[in-house]
């Protein structure tokens, strides 16, 4: 008999429900561009949501039914983009939410996919790899008649990697009798992933820092910086905002941070991971938890771990200047007027953590003219889409007076409002 897999949540979730976190905010921008009603009420509700039973044989001989979710928020500006998590606490409201994110991240982007997001609720620490393996094939076959690369491309997130990128593109593959590159992004490079997509959130993360120091006429070698996460997207935004010139005094992981006044070496931090997998043990400066590390004082800080790291609780004692955020949502819609008041600028996740995105375009576009690009025609183009997008978002907060992440909820809206004027409501 199939058991129903549940995993306890093993960190405290904020207050928060992430959908309404997002809701806050899409009501806030919706008010001061004084959205159309009928348009409020289509955006405010997911074109699909989907929940998957994903019943696995375990390596002990035991049959574990897994729960799965895939989320279409909105595809009026094209197929439907986002990433599949794996996470033991993923549920359908974080994958609404995320969803919802990826439709204004893609609007800020300036690239033709609407927003989606998916999700398994298992712990991948726990898994062997043909447990993995088997739920990656499970989990795309039970959706197959959602994702392609005409409808809906998912890609890597949390837990996620260029492995299960691989079998997901090998399952539909099968499946349609043909390899089909194009249905998934964050692929390795030998079966059609793009050169820079794995650097591409951070090297993202590091654009959208130094085009906000520019605004505020500092340049990076005069900054430190915090680091929270040191998976994919912490460990780059790092390793690339170092190579700017910033001093990195504080990093993190799920076992901790270690705070350095010096400097920590990133790369040597980068390779011990590489090795461990977590920075446990490793000898970069004074240990800290992760909540002193949000607090430390320092010009910029850049949480890319997970939801809810900036709540009312902690806002009021953070001391950077600059948040650029890496992670999806990890500031609470509550925290985000504490944020104001003390005058700290905030890049949001759907600016500042869309570089990830913009190259599984990149990727996408490779795989359907079959010609691939080199390292540096993928930078120049992120740059030149990245700064774009920065500026957009700025003159749309200095038009209405407002917030970075709000002036970036606008122009998102405004985009996707408009895309759904001219296709009219099909009925
Ligand atoms: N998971 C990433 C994000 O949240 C990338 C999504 C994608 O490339 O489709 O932006």
């Amino acid at each position: 008999m199939a058991e129903i897999y549940k995993e306890p949540a093993p960190y405290k979730k904020d207050v928060d429900n992430p959908y309404e976190s997002m809701m806050v905010r899409f009501d806030k921008a919706a008010e001061l561009i004084n959205l159309d009603e009928g348009v409020y009420n289509y955006l405010k509700l997911p074109v699909k949501q989907v929940i998957v039973s994903i019943p696995i044989q375990m390596d002990n001989g035991k049959v574990v039914a897994f729960e799965g979710y895939r989320v279409i928020h909105n595809n009026a500006l094209g197929p439907s983009k986002g990433g599949v998590r794996f996470a033991p606490d993923v549920d359908l409201d974080e994958v609404k939410a995320l969803a919802a994110w990826m439709t204004w991240k893609c609007a800020i982007a300036n690239i033709p996919f609407g927003g989606a997001k998916g999700g398994v609720r298992c712990d991948p620490n726990k898994l062997s790899m043909s447990e993995l393996e088997k739920i990656t094939r499970r989990y795309t076959a039970n959706l197959l008649e959602i994702f392609g690369p005409d409808t809906d491309i998912p890609a890597p997130d949390m837990n996620t990697n260029e492995q299960i990128m691989a079998w997901i593109m090998d399952t539909y593959s099968m499946h349609d009798r043909k390899t089909v590159t194009g249905v998934v992004t964050g692929k390795p490079l030998i079966i059609g992933g793009s050169r820079g997509r794995r650097e591409a959130t951070g090297r993202g993360v590091m654009l959208a820092t130094l085009a906000a120091l520019m605004k505020k006429g500092v340049n990076p070698e005069d900054t430190t910086a915090v680091v929270q996460g040191f998976g994919n997207v912490g460990s780059v935004s790092a390793k690339l905002l170092n190579e700017k010139g910033c001093k990195i005094i504080g990093i993190s992981d799920v076992t901790g941070g270690y705070y350095n006044e010096k400097g920590i070496d990133i790369n040597k931090a980068i390779e011990y991971v590489n090795k461990n997998k977590f920075l446990e043990g490793g000898n970069f400066g004074d240990k800290i938890t992760n909540e002193e590390l949000l607090e430390l004082k320092c010009d910029i800080l850049v949480p890319a771990a997970k939801e809810d790291q900036i709540t009312v609780e902690n806002a009021s004692r953070i001391k950077a200047r600059l948040i650029v955020e890496g992670a999806n949502g990890p500031t609470s819609a509550d925290a985000d007027q504490i944020l104001m008041d003390k005058g700290i600028m905030v890049i949001p996740d759907i600016l500042a953590n869309s570089g990830g995105v913009i190259v599984s375009y990149f990727e996408w576009v490779q795989d359907r003219i079959g010609y691939f690009w080199d390292e540096l025609d993928i930078e120049h183009r992120l740059t030149r889409m990245m700064n774009e997008a920065f500026e957009n978002v700025y003159l749309s907060a200095l038009n209405y007076e407002t917030t970075l992440r709000l002036g970036a909820y606008i122009y998102a809206i405004q985009k996707v409002a408009n895309a759904l004027k001219l296709r009219g409501i099909y009925s």
